[in-house]
């Protein structure tokens, strides 16, 4: 049976989530660690935290997603912004401590004209400070579309940033199929050597996790805009081949369309009737 789950809201606590997820027949989920646009996270509710953990079994979820809020930047060329998204990246880990071996995706930044190679220097500077070889939390780099200067929208600079860092064979990735469709990747037509040159350059294995999304914008515009399941340019169809596709079928999937609750459920339901 398909992993797969929405991007829910964190506001109400862990066991909200999961109740929220069972209800739109999903096995697994993604939330922000802590409001994208603010900055402190709420305290952790300890209590919520357990029943969380101890009911994951009986739903049937095998993992969830935290992402980090996108506002941060790990490779600005201001220090003091670098050190914010340092800060809290290490919340982050301490805060999925409780909640252990589970997932924590976050984009690797934007280089601001600095250079890709400064814009992954810092990025791994960043990481040898996160990441430690005991670690319970698995750190995914998300594969991004390239629009202003962001990096990681090439396999190869995700392997520089896997190469660049002290425990970077620590490191997954979570593929999202909107980024990657924008960022010249043709999953419509060609995905079989899409995932061909994904093995060749950074490895299957390190794919953990896969953000579903259609694309408001066109093949290879280098944008971010995700679209509805079918309302985008890659389609219903060619996301479908790619939920059944030999060596993705097992992994896990989230969908951050725009959509609410019903929105949700329908495509949950669409992906669970086309998939077996
Ligand atoms: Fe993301
Ligand atoms: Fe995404
Ligand atoms: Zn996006």
């Amino acid at each position: 049976m398909i992993k797969i789950g929405a991007h829910l809201s964190a506001a109400k606590g862990y066991m909200n989530m999961l109740n929220e997820m069972s209800a739109m027949g999903a096995n697994t989920f993604q939330f922000f660690t802590r409001n994208p646009r603010g900055g402190e996270a709420k305290a952790l509710n300890m209590e919520d935290v357990h029943t969380f953990m101890a009911a994951l079994p009986e739903r049937k979820v095998e993992s969830i997603l935290a992402h980090a809020s996108y506002t941060i930047n790990p490779c600005s060329d201001k220090p003091e912004t670098r050190d914010f998204a340092l800060r809290t990246m290490l919340d982050d880990v301490n805060r999925l401590s409780y909640t252990p071996n589970q997932f924590y995706n976050f984009h690797p930044g934007s280089h601001v004209g600095q250079g890709v190679d400064i814009g992954i220097f810092y990025i791994c500077d960043l990481l040898n400070q996160v990441l430690t070889p005991d670690m319970k939390t698995h750190v995914l780099l998300e594969t991004m579309s390239g629009k202003g200067s962001e990096v990681g929208s090439t396999f190869q600079e995700l392997r520089q940033i896997i190469d660049g860092c002290r425990y970077g064979e620590r490191l997954g990735v979570c593929l999202d199929t909107c980024h990657v469709y924008s960022a010249g990747y043709d999953i419509v037509n060609n995905l079989d050597g899409v995932l061909e040159e994904f093995d060749t350059v950074i490895g299957l294995q390190r794919l953990k996790f896969i953000h579903l999304n259609d694309s408001l914008t066109p093949f290879n515009s280098h944008k971010d805009r995700h679209a509805k399941i079918g309302e985008g340019s890659i389609g219903a169809d060619a996301l479908v081949r790619f939920v059944n596709h030999p060596k993705l079928k097992h992994l896990s999937f989230v969908l951050e369309t725009p959509n609410e609750f019903e929105g949700y459920k329908k495509e949950i339901e669409f992906f669970r009737k086309n998939t077996n």
